[in-house]
């Protein structure tokens, strides 16, 4: 059985985006509501002595979302928005090989046709074992309208502390640079709203003025993929560890903050910030600004 993705005249290769959030100020990621408080989303880890910890949680699946929606509603000089110049949404998406958001975060029309998506999401486990805090806040804004109700139900909500750090990737799978390009606004456009309800936002979280940021594009897998494991809790190893990785491509040690082998690229930093904001504007010459 085919694929049943089209041949491309363009080259094809993979490509990487490995980075580290910083939350600059309190996030909700909502997982569940229980008896009104609503809770942020966290996993549990057992560590080699048995004992459990928790952490905060950017889930993959989350970021995958706020991502497709940043494309859904990006803007386009017709005045509509891109999901429905495409007449693509969620959860009817349009489920067509030339759409820039299909093409690379799949779609399915149930019973139809299936487009198999190349664009994988992982990490998001926080770095800093560090609780959520639970703050009261004012009455919910449905609840407001209820006049005569004498006792209004408490508002409480979980956020993510301030300044935790998300190790986390993207990976595309077989794509032409066209396609990445959709995949590049949307990581970038996303940062300020990754998150449920306000405040959200995260940013790329910098050392020495550079971003903790790695593109890869090859065909080749020459470099040590910079994923940190999600034992690590403290800040320094982590960044140690990121770095390390990032700076090892073939079993060498590199300075400079852009490797490029005859199968292998790596971008490190604002070579990387650089490069995926040129794809970004590409992205929105050729679908949102284009005549
Ligand atoms: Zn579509």
């Amino acid at each position: 059985m085919s694929t049943g993705l089209n041949t491309s005249e363009e080259k094809r290769e993979h490509l990487d985006i490995y980075a580290i959030f910083e939350g600059p100020q309190e996030l909700y990621f909502g997982d569940r509501v229980q008896i009104n408080v609503n809770l942020v989303e966290q996993i549990t880890l057992e560590s080699a002595d048995g004992t459990q910890i928790k952490k905060c949680y950017i889930s993959p699946t989350k970021r995958r979302g706020v991502e497709r929606r940043s494309l859904i509603w990006a803007p386009t000089n017709t005045g509509a928005l891109l999901g429905d110049v495409r007449e693509c949404g969620i959860p009817k998406t349009c489920v067509k090989q030339d759409c820039p958001i299909c093409a690379i975060y799949g779609a399915m029309d149930a019973g139809n046709s299936t487009l198999i998506g190349r664009l994988t999401h992982g990490g998001g486990v926080a770095i800093q074992a560090l609780p959520p805090e639970e703050k009261q806040r004012a009455m919910h804004p449905a609840l407001i309208a209820r006049k005569n109700e004498e006792s209004p139900t408490p508002f409480r909500r979980e956020y993510n502390e301030p300044g935790l750090l998300y190790p986390n990737s993207n990976h595309f799978l077989s794509v032409t640079e066209k396609e990445f390009t959709a995949g590049a606004y949307a990581f970038l456009d996303s940062l300020a709203r990754v998150g449920a309800g306000n405040p959200k936002g995260v940013k790329l979280f910098e050392k020495d003025n550079q971003p903790m940021l790695i593109v890869d594009r090859y065909l080749s897998p020459m470099g040590k993929r910079p994923i940190l494991s999600p034992h690590i809790s403290d800040t320094k190893q982590a960044i140690e560890t990121f770095e390390r990785l990032a700076r090892t491509v073939h079993g060498k040690l590199y300075k400079e903050n852009t490797i490029k082998m005859e199968r292998f690229e790596r971008k490190i930093g604002d070579d990387a910030l650089v490069y995926l904001q040129t794809c970004a504007d590409q992205f929105v010459q050729d679908h949102l600004q284009g005549s």
